[in-house]
């Protein structure tokens, strides 16, 4: 099942081709995208993965886009699903065509099934291996044309990144710098919980502020964790009660082995922030 609606508020059929060749998202992967999880027609953290469109949009000098338009064509993809109870909906939004100059940006909304080996994560944990990111936590703020922090639709490294932990056995990834500083999943956040508090690394080092972590940080505050958003190094991973990959359609993830060594059995802090985080849509 997959409903796919363009900004003009049509449902058209998704099997159908509707973007031009010479579209700049396709091309250079010059666009942003959100994926927002939908369960039982209820998006959440819409207004957080609207912002955060803005937020890359503007990282790329896209115009900007109109949030009512979007709100509108998320909502009838929801209208329009026929499958399951949960959906991947994404947003995506490109430049537009290559040397137009009436060229608008390209934008549409995608419900999806979720995908079984994100069903599977969830409920049995991921093994994961840490792998070298090649920059400086300060850079990002130094070096905004890099786009690190932004969602831009050029996920190609962040997807070598999944290969190369296959390759080597895992099945997931958290990005490091040299010095060992934590930066963030390929498509995720990095959260640990130590002594009731709950850590995550700072969106100033050139990492996405994740909508998932913070719902799950508002929901664990009012179970009485604390939360702490500050740097972390890979070495305090092993040094908690729970290593976690947050993300809107994995939701809680427990990260069961690091770079091969096995981390303490997690289930019962997992289960606990599970239902911390949950409870936010009750
Ligand atoms: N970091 C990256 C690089 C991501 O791609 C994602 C989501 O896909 C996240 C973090 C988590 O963000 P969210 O919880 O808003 O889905």
């Amino acid at each position: 099942m997959r409903v796919l609606v363009f900004l003009d508020g049509t449902p058209v059929d998704p099997d159908a081709a509707h973007i031009r060749v010479d579209d700049l998202g396709l091309l250079r992967g010059d666009g942003v995208f959100e994926t927002i999880l939908v369960v039982d027609g209820k998006p959440r953290e819409l207004r957080p993965h609207l912002d955060r469109l803005a937020r890359s949009a503007a990282m790329l000098d896209l115009p900007e886009p109109d949030l009512e338009t979007w709100e509108r064509t998320a909502r009838t993809v929801i209208e329009n699903w026929r499958g399951g109870r949960e959906i991947a909906l994404k947003l995506v939004y490109t430049r537009g065509v290559d040397g137009d100059p009436d060229a608008r940006p390209t934008g549409f909304a995608l419900g999806m099934e979720i995908d079984p080996k994100v069903l599977r994560a969830r409920t049995e944990g991921v093994s994961v291996i840490t792998l070298e990111r090649g920059f400086p936590p300060d850079l990002a703020e130094r070096a905004p044309w890099l786009l690190l922090g932004a969602k831009s639709v050029s996920y190609g490294v962040n997807m070598a990144a999944l290969r190369e932990a296959a390759r080597r056995g895992a099945s997931d990834v958290i990005f490091t710098a040299a010095d060992g500083s934590v930066f963030e999943g390929p498509t995720s956040t990095v959260v640990l919980a130590k002594d009731r508090t709950l850590y995550t690394p700072p969106s100033s080092i050139g990492i996405l502020p994740g909508t998932t972590q913070a719902a799950l940080f508002r929901g664990a505050e009012k179970a009485g964790w604390s939360v702490k958003v500050e740097p972390l190094h890979v070495s305090d991973l092993f040094e908690g009660e729970g290593v976690f990959l947050a993300s809107s359609v994995r939701l809680l993830t427990r990260v069961h082995t690091l770079d091969g060594r096995a981390l303490p059995d997690s289930g019962t802090v997992h289960g606990e922030l599970a239902a911390a985080y949950e409870a936010e849509y009750a």
